[in-house]
């Protein structure tokens, strides 16, 4: 077997190359040049497929997953109880919490008798697929229409509570990614959760 054959057996995609000698008129190079110069034009009657970010942004859907937010109850209790199926239905491996219990006096602060002490996600884990935001039986965590930024230190995309938990005075609005179902099961009041 030549050395030729060998490398057909490797890999299909071989071409034929001819030798063939340029007409007068390919010489030239004038119809190459000109049909290239279509193509750039055709382009510039196109619509664009890219816009001009970050002056112009594009507007997100309903449901965009982007940065999460944890949520406060009514009240401004936190929602979160450091159930951790958060974290066992992520399948980036991007959320770590450490729970503690509720002390006397912080009835105010957390709704759950557990709370998270600490809850982080690593942003560059995280891929955005929201099963964290299924799995949650508290309603606490969403994701939202807010972008992670972009930064110089990969310490700082460990988002930690002081940046995931919504403010009091700034609430973060989800309703739009509640679904009429999840709607239909808050009213349920027999469930714990949707007292
Ligand atoms: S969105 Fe997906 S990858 Fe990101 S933290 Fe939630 S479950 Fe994990
Ligand atoms: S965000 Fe939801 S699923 Fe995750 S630990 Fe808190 S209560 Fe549990």
């Amino acid at each position: 077997m030549n050395e030729n054959n060998h490398r057909t057996q490797l890999s299909r995609n071989t071409r034929i190359v001819s030798d063939k000698k340029f007409t007068w008129l390919e010489k030239l190079y004038l119809p190459a040049i000109i049909k290239g110069m279509a193509i750039t034009l055709g382009h510039l009657l196109t619509r664009k497929a890219t816009i001009r970010y970050p002056e112009v942004s594009r507007e997100f859907s309903d449901i965009y997953r982007g940065k999460h937010v944890l949520k406060l109850d009514d009240d401004g209790r936190e929602r979160c109880t450091a159930c951790g199926l958060c974290a066992v239905a992520c399948p980036a491996e991007a959320i770590t919490m450490v729970a503690a219990e509720r002390k006397p006096g912080e009835e105010h602060l957390y709704r759950e008798e557990k709370y998270a002490e600490t809850y982080e996600i690593n942003m560059l884990r995280c891929i955005f697929c929201g099963l964290c935001e299924e799995a949650c039986p508290k309603e606490a965590i969403f994701l939202t229409d807010r972008i992670v930024n972009a930064d110089y230190e990969r310490n700082r995309f460990i988002y930690g509570k002081d940046i995931l938990v919504e403010k009091p005075g700034q609430r973060v609005d989800v309703t739009k990614r509640q679904t009429p179902e999840v709607l239909e099961f808050k009213k349920k009041k027999n469930f714990k959760h949707n007292e």
